[in-house]
């Protein structure tokens, strides 16, 4: 499976890197025109922020919605998280609008800057090794998402069909196994496409 990893700002090489140790192949995407040779992308944390304005500037929204339609698989994390969000708590306009969420960013408080833990994700046999840096939480889900995990009470990770989410990174581990869970995902998309 080829996954494109959206390289406008964040940590894309570490999304590359996890993908090809779970057995696919990773390329950083630049421009729209590369999306169509893919079979899933991943949506990098950074800061949501810049990366919906580059996303704009470049002509992503359009095209990443045109991809999600096409019924292939985008998984966001964090920051990538806030930008599949259909609603942005305090915010007016979201980004992709793709995922029927309501997300609060930076949610986790000052002094929770930044933890890590192993997080049980539904699906998935072994916890997750999860890196939360300034996370984002999903506050109100739609009847149309599976929530996946809490930690603590609060829903961190997500999936709407063939969109998934996670409020942390899990590409900042040698845990690869939430990106083995998406390839599974871009392998199921691209099997029912061909029927
Ligand atoms: N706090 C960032 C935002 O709101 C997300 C942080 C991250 O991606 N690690 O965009």
């Amino acid at each position: 499976m080829k996954i494109g990893v959206l390289a406008l700002q964040g940590a894309v090489a570490e999304h590359i890197r996890s993908i090809e140790a779970a057995g696919g192949q990773g390329v950083a995407i630049k421009r729209t025109e590369e999306l169509a040779e893919l079979d899933g992308l991943i949506i990098p944390g950074g800061e949501s922020t810049t990366i919906g304005k580059l996303m704009r500037k470049y002509g992503f929204i359009d095209a990443i919605r045109n991809f999600s339609a096409q019924g292939k698989p985008i998984f966001g994390t964090c920051a990538g998280l806030i930008v599949l969000a259909d609603r942005i708590d305090g915010q007016e306009e979201a980004h992709l609008g793709l995922m029927d969420m309501t997300v609060a960013r930076n949610a986790f408080g000052r002094q929770r800057e930044s933890f890590e833990t192993d997080l049980p994700v539904k699906g998935i046999e072994e916890p997750v090794r999860a890196v939360f840096i300034r996370a984002p939480l999903i506050k109100e889900v739609g009847s149309s998402v599976d929530v996946l995990s809490t930690y603590k009470d609060e829903i961190v990770t997500a999936r709407q069909g063939h969109l998934l989410a996670s409020s942390y990174h899990p590409e900042l581990t040698d845990d690869y196994s939430l990106h083995a869970y998406f390839l599974k995902m871009a392998e199921e998309a691209a099997a029912a496409a061909s029927r």
